[in-house]
């Protein structure tokens, strides 16, 4: 039986489920699931990221990770992580660039946070010098300094939407009409955790919870407070939710989130402000990629990488620069927010 016809018939014996649930069972389905079958990264793919974009990415999130490591007096050894790593690209453009940095390399303990069997695989393909520790969950990383990176990995955990009705909210839910797949809403509850969302939003407005967050969020900090570090979470989204902002991608163009359960990818914008509220370690002010990135040099950058490039190639470099820091581009839509340790001061492009 497929996917959606499991769900058809979940839903049928059972009720209505959260949107949480759905994007839980149509990313992570052992069988189906969209991350837990394939590579969805790419121009074959359904999206592609900033780190497939240009190597210049990774390359400057390392160097700002390798700077934070030498102003908290380069610990050693350190845990250098990153939470859903895709191909594995953010990371080699990372080591590669921080080769230069004594001491970072040999003091360094790669572990990828990786839930899906068949990105694991291509991960160790294109790290396959490296020695990286696989886990399945944050609670796993070791108790020491911190180093870490998650490019898009927070867009991926499932939400929950809710709302408004006067003073309460319903919560959005996903049941069946006519046997297919359909939007509704559940009963009027208390959701006592919304309750200082009644203070901006009107009747009818929309917003969104994702339960999965603070839980990573406090174990990444912990281990921040305790031992020292840097964790850098980039994706696009702003500062407290408003608004429906579930959006399903296939063959990267926008889909129907309900009419193809695991064969797109299902997202959603990232609420920064439960970023903040979560962390146990002071966080940096919510900055845009475009001038995080700036600030990092990324054009001094582009201009080294430009001399060696030709025609169709230098055209692409260009194209590729404007695409990761152009406000009409990724530059505004995504933004970068770090947790760091007191015992320095936050990651170079980044403000307390
Ligand atoms: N950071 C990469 C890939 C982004 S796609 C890039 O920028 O190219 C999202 C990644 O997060 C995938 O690797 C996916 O398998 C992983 N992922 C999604 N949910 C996860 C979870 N709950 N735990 C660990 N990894 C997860």
């Amino acid at each position: 039986m497929t996917l959606r016809n499991r769900l058809i018939s979940q839903i049928r014996m059972h009720g209505p489920i959260s949107v949480a649930d759905y994007m839980q069972i149509a990313l992570m389905d052992p069988k189906e699931g969209y991350y837990a079958t394939r590579d969805p990264l790419g121009a074959a793919g359904d999206f592609t990221t900033a780190p497939e974009i240009s190597q210049m990415f990774g390359e400057l999130i390392g160097l700002c990770l390798a700077q934070s490591w030498l102003d908290r007096g380069a610990p050693a050894p350190f845990t250098l992580a990153e939470l859903g790593p895709g191909r594995g690209t953010l990371m080699a453009d990372l080591l590669r660039a921080t080769r230069v940095v004594p001491g970072f390399y040999a003091a360094a303990q790669i572990h990828l946070v990786e839930v899906s069997p068949a990105l694991r695989i291509k991960q160790a393909e294109t790290l396959e010098d490296e020695d990286p520790v696989w886990l399945d969950r944050v609670t796993a990383l070791p108790a020491q300094p911190l180093f870490l990176i998650a490019n898009e990995f927070l867009d991926a955990l499932p939400i929950r939407q809710f709302l408004r009705d006067d003073a309460h909210w319903r919560e959005r839910q996903i049941g069946l009409s006519e046997d297919a797949l359909a939007f509704g809403l559940g009963p009027v509850q208390p959701q006592p955790a919304l309750s200082f969302r009644l203070e901006d939003t009107q009747v009818g407005d929309l917003v969104e919870d994702c339960p999965g967050l603070a839980p990573i969020i406090a174990e990444v900090s912990a281990r921040i407070r305790d031992h020292g570090g840097v964790g850098l979470f980039v994706d696009y989204g702003d500062w407290r939710s408003l608004g429906d902002t579930l959006q399903a991608l296939h063959d990267h163009k926008p889909a129907d989130p309900l009419a193809a359960p695991g064969a797109a990818d299902l997202t959603a914008h990232v609420d920064f402000e439960a970023v903040a509220k979560a962390a146990l370690c002071p966080h940096s002010r919510l900055t845009p990629q475009g001038v995080f990135l700036e600030r990092l040099g990324i054009v001094d950058r582009a201009q080294r990488l430009a001399e060696d490039l030709q025609a169709g190639v230098l055209e692409a470099h260009v194209a590729a620069f404007r695409r990761l820091t152009h406000p009409d581009e990724m530059g505004n839509l995504f933004k970068v927010m770090a947790l760091y340790s007191e015992d320095a001061a936050p990651p170079p492009g980044l403000e307390p």
